[in-house]
C-alpha cells in the first residue's frame, strides 16, 4: 500500500513535469544562454545537422534539465535521459549509444560522476562518432569499432571542476554556466506556476516566496506548492502574505531563505572556529554533513548572499553572517585595518 508521504512525492514529481517550461518563451531568465542556443539550433537546422555537444553547469534546480528538454523539442529530436552514476560499465554506455537514432539528444545528468573508463570511450564517440570496444578477454580479446549515428550529447553537472579537461574540451557547442536568478525572475516563475496549478496568489505573497527561494526556480515552485497546501487546508481561496508567512515559518525558512541546516553550518563556523577559516573536511566532520553536500547545496547560496567566503585557508563567515545570526564578532576587536580607518574618521 502506498503511504501518504509516497503519494506526496509522486504528486510532486508529476507537478514538476507540469511546471517545467516546454518552450523558450516559458523559460524565464538566462537570456544570454538562450540567445546562444537559439543561434546554434537555427544554424544546425539550416545545415540539417544535429547541434554540437553542450555542457550546462551550476547549482541544482536552476534549469539545466529543462534547457535540455527545450533543445530536444526545438530540434524535433527524441531525448534519451541517463546520468553519470547510472553508466557503470562500458557495456552500459555502448548499449545506450548504439541504440540512438540519427539526430537524437542524449542527456547525461551528474556528468561529474562518470568514471574515467567511460569518459575514455566517450571521447571518440563525441568527436568522430565512433565507438571502440573490446570484446572478450585475454588472448582472444579483439577490438571492434562501431560507427554511431549523428547525435548531440547534452551534459549537466553541479561540479564542473571534477570534469576532466579532455572531456570538457569535447563540448564544441559550448559550456554554459547557469547563474542564480534575480528576485524579479523568480517572482515571474512563481506567478506562471501558480497559474498552471490553478492557485490564485496575491502579488505581495509571490514577492515573499521569491525573497525566500534562494534565487532558485525549483525551490520557488516547491514553496509555492507548500503554500497552496496550507491555503487549501485552511479553506483559503487565495494565497496571501499571511499564508506564505505561516507556511514558511512552519518550514523554518527565514526571511532570506536560509534553512536550519544553513544556520547550523554558519553557527558552527562562528562558535567553534571563531568564524574561520575552517577547512571543508573539518566543517563536514563538525556538522556531520557530507563535504559534497556542503559544497553543492549550502555553500553556493551562502556565498551568493555574502555570508560565507572561500579562501585558500578555508571557509570564513562574513560580518553579514554575524549580523544575520545576531552574533558578536570578536574578530572586529583586533582588526588593525578597521581601527586605523576609525582613527582617520
Ligand atoms: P536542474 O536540472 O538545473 O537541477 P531543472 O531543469 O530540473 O533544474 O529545474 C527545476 C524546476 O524548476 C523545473 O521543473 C522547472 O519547473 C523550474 N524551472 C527551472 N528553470 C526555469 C526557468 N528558467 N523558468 C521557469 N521555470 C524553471
Amino acid at each position: 500500500m502506498s503511504s501518504p508521504k509516497n503519494n506526496t512525492v509522486k504528486e510532486d514529481v508529476i507537478l514538476d513535469q507540469t511546471l517545467r517550461p516546454q518552450k523558450w518563451e516559458e523559460y524565464i531568465g538566462q537570456e544570454l544562454i538562450k540567445k546562444n542556443l537559439k543561434i546554434s539550433i537555427a544554424a544546425a537546422q539550416e545545415r540539417n545537422e544535429p547541434i554540437d555537444h553542450v555542457l550546462f553547469y551550476g547549482p541544482a534546480g536552476l534549469g539545466k534539465t529543462t534547457l535540455a528538454h527545450i533543445i530536444a523539442k526545438e530540434l524535433n529530436a527524441q531525448m534519451k535521459v541517463t546520468s553519470g552514476p547510472a553508466i557503470e560499465r562500458v557495456g552500459d554506455l555502448a548499449s545506450i549509444l548504439t541504440n540512438l537514432s540519427p539526430g537524437d539528444v542524449l542527456f547525461v545528468d551528474e556528468a561529474h560522476r562518470l568514471n574515467k573508463m567511460i569518459e575514455e570511450i566517450l571521447y571518440p564517440a563525441m568527436e568522430s562518432r565512433s565507438l571502440d570496444i573490446i570484446i572478450g578477454k585475454g588472448p582472444s580479446a579483439r577490438s571492434i569499432q562501431l560507427e554511431l549515428p549523428p547525435f548531440t550529447l547534452i551534459a549537466a553537472t553541479t561540479r564542473i571542476a571534477l570534469l576532466s579537461s579532455p572531456l570538457r574540451s569535447r563540448f564544441a557547442g559550448g559550456i554554459f554556466r547557469l547563474d542564480f536568478y534575480s528576485q524579479e525572475e523568480i517572482k515571474k516563475i512563481i506567478l506562471r506556476s501558480a497559474k498552471i496549478l490553478g492557485a490564485e496568489i496575491k502579488e505581495d505573497a509571490a514577492n515573499e516566496i521569491a525573497q525566500r527561494s534562494r534565487f532558485t526556480p525549483r525551490i520557488a515552485n516547491n514553496l509555492l506548492k507548500r503554500c497552496r497546501d496550507y491555503a487549501q487546508l485552511y479553506n483559503k481561496s487565495v494565497i496571501d502574505v499571511q499564508i506564505t508567512k505561516k507556511t514558511l515559518e512552519l518550514l523554518e525558512i527565514d526571511e532570506i531563505g536560509l534553512v536550519s541546516h544553513d544556520r547550523q553550518l554558519l553557527e558552527i563556523l562562528i562558535d567553534k572556529f571563531g568564524g574561520g577559516p575552517a577547512g571543508l573536511q573539518t566543517l563536514a566532520a563538525a556538522t556531520t554533513e557530507e563535504a559534497e553536500t556542503i559544497e553543492d547545496v549550502y555553500e553556493p547560496y551562502l556565498i551568493r548572499v555574502g555570508f560565507m567566503e572561500r579562501t585558500p585557508r578555508g571557509r570564513v563567515a562574513t560580518r553579514h553572517a554575524y549580523n544575520h545570526l545576531k552574533k558578536f564578532d570578536a574578530r572586529k576587536k583586533n582588526n588593525p585595518e578597521e581601527d586605523a580607518q576609525k582613527h582617520l574618521l
